[in-house]
């Protein structure tokens, strides 16, 4: 009988896990739950599009070696396969003397990670680059390239369905558990067996993982998105990004060109009081219980209400938003902005309240939960699934159960 794998969540983590998983194991029965009628719909719909390059993170770590290799990987499959994508350029600028040593880190990172093709600019640079951008010095991308990641998503569901793996629509888990008889993953209808699961649920892989009381959770921040209005959008060229704060696992509000000619702004991060609530009066009493009764999000909150508060503000202030943007564009109102779409991260919070920036990935016997798979793993994803599916692969030949 063929080894059975389930993945659940057919955002870009799990299709890429899938896929990597039917290339090391052709002969396995592989099924994709996923909640959703379609593919691509959770973070991964919804994030800015950008193939990150790899400046951002720290030299030898995981996150570091994957984006790099994940990068390259993104850009070869849009390629190959003629899907929507722009190379854009991109610019990450100090506004201020202070912010020069973060820049240069960046950079030192860049070329320890093996980044090719990124340039210190000095005020004069950024000029010619972006005219409209006021900062004393840049890192400069040229090749910088934004992608759809959720037409990605749909191109990698109709290759495994071409090649026999089982893409199910419709079809939420409620759990997964391990059984003396195998992997039971539960669904509406009833319990399916299998030999071996992969959760890939996004924001409710902790969820779907059972709660662990020592373990970090998922708590929802939604990013909210402004577009450039048509005269100021044609003032950006490309990408531009501050200098991130390493206080924070998020980037920085940030301009970003979308394929289809726009630039937006954003995204900002508060809390969602759901974990799909993309709009603010989005309430899921039972998930912000969920949020507000984990002691890691109370340490988060007492913490961090000083710049909680400020991103609240900005969330529901244009003039606060635009404020914010004129750091690096002084010429912005709010007449330039219209409010537009958000998107929800999946940020995993440990119980002592810390941020956690990194994958988090867990093994409880035959089954392998990715916690979180934070930016820039819709980036990364070729590469994550490659290391996931290793992780499976090995569990499988260690019980003997791999029958390729
Ligand atoms: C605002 C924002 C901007 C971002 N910008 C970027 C960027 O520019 N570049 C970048 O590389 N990364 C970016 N990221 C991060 C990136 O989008 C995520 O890291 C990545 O999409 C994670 O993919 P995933 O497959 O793990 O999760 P998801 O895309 O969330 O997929 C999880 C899937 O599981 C499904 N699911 C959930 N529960 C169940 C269940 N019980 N049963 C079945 N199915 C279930 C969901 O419906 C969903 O389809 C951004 C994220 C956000 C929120």
């Amino acid at each position: 009988m063929a080894t059975r794998i389930a993945v659940i969540g057919g955002g870009i983590v799990g299709l890429a896990t899938a896929r990597a998983l039917h290339g090391l194991v052709p002969d396995a029965e592989i099924v994709v739950f996923e909640k959703d009628s379609t593919v691509g719909t959770g973070q991964t719909g919804h994030n800015s599009g950008v193939v990150h390059s790899g400046i951002y993170y720290r030299p030898g770590t995981l996150k570091a070696r994957l984006c790099v290799d994940g990068a390259r990987r993104m850009r070869a499959y849009c390629e190959d396969r003629d899907l929507p994508r722009r190379t854009v350029g991109k610019v990450v600028v100090a506004v201020t003397e202070e912010e020069l040593p973060g820049l240069e880190e960046l950079g030192r990172r860049g070329a320890a990670n093996g980044v090719e093709d990124v340039e210190l600019l000095d005020r004069e640079g950024l000029r010619r680059v972006e005219p409209a951008v006021r900062g004393i010095a840049a890192l400069y991308l040229p090749g910088a390239m934004i992608v759809d990641f959720r037409m990605v998503c749909v191109a990698i569901a109709r290759e495994l369905d071409a090649a026999g793996v089982d893409v199910r629509v419709g079809a939420p888990v409620e759990f997964v558990q391990e059984t003396a008889d195998g992997v039971l993953v539960g669904l509406a209808e009833g319990t399916e067996r299998f030999d071996v699961a992969v959760n890939c649920a996004g924001l409710y892989a902790d969820r779907v993982a059972g709660s662990d009381p020592h373990g970090p959770r998922i708590v929802p921040f939604r990013g909210e998105y402004y577009a450039l209005r048509p005269g100021a959008a044609a003032r950006i060229a490309g990408m531009v990004y501050p200098v991130p704060d390493p206080r924070f696992p998020f980037l920085g509000v940030h301009l970003t060109p979308t394929i289809d000619g726009g630039v937006e702004a954003g995204p900002n991060a508060v809390l969602a009081f759901a974990r799909e609530g993309y709009r603010r009066t989005d309430v899921d009493v039972h998930e912000l219980w969920w949020t507000l009764s984990f002691p890691g999000f109370r340490r988060l909150a007492a913490e961090q209400w000083r710049s909680g508060l400020a991103e609240l503000r900005r969330s529901f202030s244009a003039k606060a938003f635009a404020a914010e943007l004129a750091r690096l564009l002084p010429w912005v109102t709010p007449r330039d902005l219209r409010r537009t779409r958000s998107g929800v991260r999946a940020q995993a919070v440990g119980p002592d309240g810390a941020l956690l920036d990194d994958f988090v990935v867990s093994e409880r016997g035959m089954i392998v939960d990715v916690i979180s798979a934070p930016s820039p793993a819709a980036t990364a994803a070729f590469a994550i699934a490659d290391h996931l599916a290793g992780m499976v692969t090995g569990r499988m030949t260690a019980i003997g159960g791999d029958d390729s």
